[in-house]
This record gives structure tokens, C-alpha cells and sequence, in this order.
């Protein structure tokens, strides 16, 4: 199934786990994937979880030569 991707725009959500040694970065399409797919690294890796207020804070804008991650 292919979902369209980003019509609109050409910027993606980045965002680098906070986590002591962890250093994973996680690059989303918008806010919303970007919120899901850090609550699944921080569930995963960490047995935690990341507020969406924080994550989308600390979260970057980028620029669409990034690829998006799955
Ligand atoms: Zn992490």
C-alpha cells in the first residue's frame, strides 16, 4: 500500500533521542509520525516514554534531501 508522500511539503521532523549514549535520530515526514515513531523507539529501546510536547520541541526541521525513515 502506498501512502502519498509529502505534496506539500518538503520538510521533515528530526529529532535525536535524548538518552544517555543512545544517540538514535529519528526522521519523520511530519509531526504526527515523527511523535509515533519516537514513542516505538523509546518503548523499544528504552522501555520509556517521551512526551509529545517534548519530542515535537526538540524536534528539528529538515530539509527533503533526508529519507525518511520507516
Ligand atoms: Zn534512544
Amino acid at each position: 500500500m502506498e501512502a502519498h508522500r509529502d505534496e506539500q511539503t518538503r520538510t521533515s521532523r528530526r529529532y535525536e533521542c535524548l538518552d544517555a549514549g543512545c544517540g538514535a535520530v529519528i526522521v519523520a515526514p511530519d509531526e504526527a509520525a515523527l511523535v509515533e515513531a519516537v514513542h516505538r523507539h523509546m518503548a523499544e529501546e528504552h522501555g520509556s516514554f517521551e512526551l509529545e510536547e517534548v519530542i515535537i520541541d526538540m524536534s528539528t526541521e529538515v530539509e527533503h534531501s533526508a529519507e525518511v525513515e520507516r
